[in-house]
């Protein structure tokens, strides 16, 4: 299951908002969470 990286929530990936960045998708619980992390991607980023 995907995992929201800003407030860290398990997602349902059919209804989760989806955010590609340097070809990795992420996804996201609200428009709130997708917002924030579009801003700031590196911050948000999983290190591994
Ligand atoms: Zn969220």
């Amino acid at each position: 299951m995907p995992v929201d990286p800003v407030c860290g929530i398990e997602l349902d990936e059919s209804l989760a908002l989806v955010y590609e960045h340097e070809g990795k998708k992420y996804y996201f619980c609200c428009h709130g969470c997708k917002r924030i992390f579009t801003k700031k991607p590196n911050k948000w980023k999983k290190s591994k």
